[in-house]
């Protein structure tokens, strides 16, 4: 019998710890989970899912305005921000109970507190108890990066955005990536005047230029402002309970809500890792090696809180890689090449594998096919929102090396076509598919 109390110790229930701790349960470890707030994490308590369901609540907007050329007397309806809230609060909490009757299925002990590092076997928890463990997880994620300005403590983040008392009127959103875009379009449907301020010329670095250029041309239409290459100076609580946001050039912003969605940072401070011997990087992440083992041999990191990819498919593969691998006796680690992901914008857009710029920078000669339409539903709504699907093609190969689209369900149909570009496939073995008609989606097997 081991001297430790636990083989396994994960400090945070999110994604990545809770996938850990089920598969080394499953395993035969023993296994705790010591958990600050909720069991489920960002993606669960404050993050993927409830901004979903705020997704689907904000597009109803858009249907039931639609829904009058499809023949439906729709009357004049209206929204109310509590009932959404609400609901989405109430599923969050049943998530919450699925998770932890997960975990209590699997015999993992939840420990409601937070833990800190004492070093490469020790745990201490918030009341003062020491714990011991051969394997001691780090799954603490990332938290909200405020820009350090005067009066930034009077705007709110991703972590207050889901308990918020009002729809706000008016709203200035910091930042232009996944966050900001995504809830720009929530605000925007609600019927809120938006304005997204960035520090640099562009959305959604990182995704290709096409999609992205879209994406803004389509806000641009809706009414959506935004403000590029612009720098807070500072905010202040004017005498109605607005707020003045001052940026550095141009004129001011009144807004009744701030948002920060400017980056999120590795939840390390005061962990105690540092003092255990763990090495962190510039960003306070934890440094691993690919099976997520980090520079003490009993501490092992996954997630956010490791600053590689910060997505929740991405955390639960290495989180059950790293209980494979420590506790199943096979290693493993995770594939990161081609990881599809999304922004559940308005309309949604989504890409596997390179961009086109990236393709260019490291393939001889690229070919690229795109479909710009407009989808058979927005042509009868008289919705002038056109759809654009781009693919990346290696032209010596012919292989498919990108897949890129914005435009009604572009995550629902890139995850299947992820598949293909997963597995190497080429144009010609699209080509040869037949087209499902009428769908959006057969346009990637009809690309000129
Ligand atoms: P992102 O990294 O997507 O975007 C951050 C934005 O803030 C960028 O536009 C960036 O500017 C800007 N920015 C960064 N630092 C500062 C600063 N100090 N001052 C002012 N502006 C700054 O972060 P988000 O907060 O939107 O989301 C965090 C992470 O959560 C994402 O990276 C993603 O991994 C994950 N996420 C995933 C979602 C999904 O899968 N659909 C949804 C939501 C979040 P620029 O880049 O132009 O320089």
């Amino acid at each position: 019998m081991s001297s430790f109390n636990y083989d396994l110790l994960v400090i945070g229930a999110g994604s990545g710890g809770v996938r850990a701790a089920r598969i080394a349960a499953g395993h035969g470890a023993r296994v705790a989970v010591a958990e600050e707030h909720r069991v489920g994490g960002t993606c669960v308590i404050r993050g993927c899912v409830p901004k979903k369901l705020l997704v689907y609540g904000a597009h109803f907007a858009e249907d039931l305005k639609d829904a009058r050329r499809f023949g439906w007397n729709v009357p004049k309806c209206t929204f109310d921000w509590t009932v959404l809230r609400n609901n989405v609060l109430a599923e969050v909490d049943r998530l919450n109970g699925l998770y932890r009757q997960n975990l209590s299925n699997h015999q993992v002990t939840v420990l409601d507190e937070r833990a800190t590092v004492a070093g490469p076997h020790e745990v201490v928890l918030a009341g003062g108890r020491r714990l011991t463990a051969k394997v001691i997880l780090i799954a603490t994620g990332a938290t909200p990066a405020v820009p350090s300005v005067p009066g930034a403590e009077l705007g709110i983040t991703s972590n207050e955005v889901f308990h918020i008392e009002h729809a706000p009127l008016r709203v200035v959103i910091a930042g232009g990536g996944y966050i900001a875009n995504e809830f720009a379009g929530i605000f925007h449907e609600f019927g809120a005047q938006v304005t997204l301020v960035n520090r640099s010329n562009q959305i959604l670095r990182g995704y290709d230029e096409s999609v992205r250029d879209r994406l803004l041309q389509i806000s641009l239409g809706k009414g959506i402002e935004f403000r590029f290459n612009a720098a807070f100076e500072r905010i202040v609580r004017q005498a109605d309970g607005s707020l003045r946001v001052h940026l550095k050039d141009g004129e001011p912003i009144d807004c009744d809500q701030l948002l920060f969605a400017t980056g999120r940072r590795p939840n390390t401070a005061g962990l105690g890792l540092e003092a255990a011997g763990v090495d962190l990087d510039d960003q306070g992440a934890v440094r691993v090696d690919e099976y997520n083992r980090s520079s003490v041999d009993s501490i092992y990191a996954v997630g956010d809180v490791t600053n590689r990819v910060q997505l929740t498919p991405v955390a639960i593969r290495e989180g059950h890689a790293f209980a494979d691998t420590v506790f199943g006796g096979t290693p493993r680690t995770v594939d990161y090449r081609c990881i599809p992901c999304a922004v559940f914008s308005h309309p949604p857009l989504a890409g596997v594998g390179l961009t086109e710029a990236q393709a260019r920078e490291q393939l001889g000669s690229v070919k690229v096919y795109t479909s710009d339409f407009r989808p058979m539903k927005n042509v009868l709504a008289n919705r002038d929102e056109r759809a654009l699907y781009k693919m990346v093609v290696d032209a010596d190969t012919d292989r498919v090396v990108g897949l890129h689209m914005i435009g009604p369900d572009a995550p629902e149909i890139l995850q299947a076509a992820a598949v293909a570009v997963k597995a190497g496939l080429t144009k010609q073995d699209f080509d040869d598919t037949v087209a499902l008609h009428p769908s959006m989606a057969e346009e990637l097997v009809l690309l000129k």
